[in-house]
């Protein structure tokens, strides 16, 4: 009797070898594969709809449409020319340790079942700690990313600072935060309504006096203002809050203070990032991305709360058919502080890279991509015509071509034009902004992949299709 679905040893090195020569292929031809391959991906997938296989096929032919025909049809999120969105590359290292995660598959979701491998992990989240300035008393737990941990967070301050009928409770943020938090905040419960979106300054951060005028405003109104949110970086223009003064307007009014920092808050290992993001340290709860700024393949994110028992207090829940949760300090069960309870084993993707290097080139990296940003609005600052509509204050800015004479939705026309010839260029991929209904291009600088050559060819793409429009 055989067992397929348990390969012997020769297989399993059959299985693993054949699919890192097609890794190893892929990822060293990273820096020519196009930026972006997706004419008629969506036509392509769905001539791939078929019924369940009943039978299987060899693994070098699957391997083969995987590598030729799917993976290639896409945005290359782990290319250098990946300035879109928000980046991270993906640590080859971290793909290693998901590979020996989940081969030897042990549970994590609760202490007793693998004590020290659950260690590991909360050794992870108190380096995240360490790097944001948290306290000793600080906790935290690893997500799927970003939008999880928004929602860990305000789930957490609701249960923190409202009765269970919360139903008055108000949430305060910029008309630039991260849609996430709204969705964090509606699935925890609140009407939308409830989630006061308030303007912004010339550089995009929330206005502190209509924050003021919006608590006082509610207050006198019978609501009950609990938790103000501010923007380590948002994502159109990579905008960082006044969070020293969010922080005195929340300790005054007795808010909670989240910070959604999935893209900034790791720059705080930066001298530069930590000036940009002061008062981050007095947060009540943050966000990171530990799949964008640390470089990690996606599927990891992390929320921080500076009370631990915060964490405690809204995710705890008993069970019979569970093993004892533990009661010491130290030791914590993940079921325990978060919405999950079977799981991956995130942690080791980041611990693994971290135990290799030390923080030190990660350190470099961000840094690197601060000087990165740099460059590239000086060479823009050069080209006739563009006009810099936010200066980076991390590794983000957005830009726009100005032509004399034509109204808001020509210049809108000409600069969605402008951004497609550059991206068809197929060397970098960039992604627009809309603000206050003008359409601007954003370079986003955060991959461990981008570096110097190929800001350069960015700037040189930029600098040929702007000729065009002479
Ligand atoms: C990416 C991002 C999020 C959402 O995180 P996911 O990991 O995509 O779920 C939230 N806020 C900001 C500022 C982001 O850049």
């Amino acid at each position: 009797m055989t067992y397929p679905l348990e390969p012997d040893a020769n297989e399993m090195h059959r299985l693993v070898d054949e699919a890192m020569q097609r890794i190893v292929a892929h990822i060293e031809s990273l820096p020519t594969q196009p930026a972006i391959n997706v004419d008629g991906a969506t036509e392509y997938a769905r001539t791939l709809i078929e019924p369940l296989p009943r039978e299987g096929q060899p693994f070098e032919s699957l391997l083969d449409f995987l590598f030729n025909d799917a993976i290639p049809r896409s945005f290359n999120a782990a290319g250098p020319g990946y300035l879109a969105y928000v980046p991270g590359g993906g640590l080859f290292h971290s793909a290693v340790a998901d590979l020996i995660a989940n081969a030897v598959n042990r549970y994590i979701g609760v202490c007793a079942a693998a004590p020290a491998l659950v260690q590991l992990e909360s050794n992870v989240v108190r380096w995240f700690c360490e790097i944001l300035g948290f306290p000793g008393t600080a906790g935290g737990v690893l997500t799927s990313g970003g939008s999880l941990a928004n929602f860990t967070a305000v789930v957490t301050a609701r249960r923190a600072m409202l009765p269970d009928d919360f139903l008055r409770g108000t949430l305060y943020c910029s008309n630039q935060i991260h849609h996430s938090f709204q969705k964090a905040a509606s699935l925890a419960g609140f009407p939308i309504a409830n989630i006061r979106e308030l303007p912004v300054d010339d550089r995009y951060r929330i206005r502190i006096d209509a924050l003021q005028d919006a608590i006082a405003r509610d207050r006198a109104d019978g609501w009950t203002p609990f938790l103000v949110a501010g923007s380590a970086g948002t994502t159109p223009t990579g905008a960082v809050d006044d969070l020293a003064e969010m922080a005195r307007v929340a300790r005054e009014e007795r808010l909670w203070f989240h910070v959604d920092g999935a893209y900034g808050a790791l720059f705080m290992l930066t001298e530069r990032g930590q000036t940009v993001l002061r008062g981050i340290e007095e947060a009540d709860s943050v966000i990171l991305d530990p799949h964008k700024t640390l470089f990690l393949p996606f599927g990891t994110g992390a929320v921080l709360v500076r009370d631990a028992h915060a964490l405690r207090r809204a995710h705890s829940s008993h069970a019979d058919y569970l093993p004892d949760m533990q009661e010491e300090d130290g030791l914590v069960d993940f079921c325990e502080i978060s919405p999950e309870l079977s799981r991956d084993f995130r942690g080791l993707r980041v611990w693994l890279p971290l135990k290799l290097f030390g923080i030190e080139p990660f350190r470099q990296q961000l840094d690197e991509k601060l000087d990165l940003i740099a460059i590239a609005l000086a060479e823009l600052r050069k080209i006739e015509g563009i006009e810099i509509v936010a200066e980076p204050q991390l590794t983000i800015l957005a830009f726009r071509l100005v032509r004399p004479g034509l109204s808001t939705e020509q210049l809108n026309d000409l600069n969605r034009d402008l951004l497609a010839r550059i991206t068809a260029r197929k060397r970098v991929m960039l992604t627009p902004a809309i603000l206050d209904g003008v359409f601007v291009i954003r370079i986003a600088i955060s991959s461990h992949r981008t570096h110097r050559d190929r800001v350069e060819m960015a700037m040189e793409d930029i600098r040929a299709e702007v000729l065009r429009y002479e």
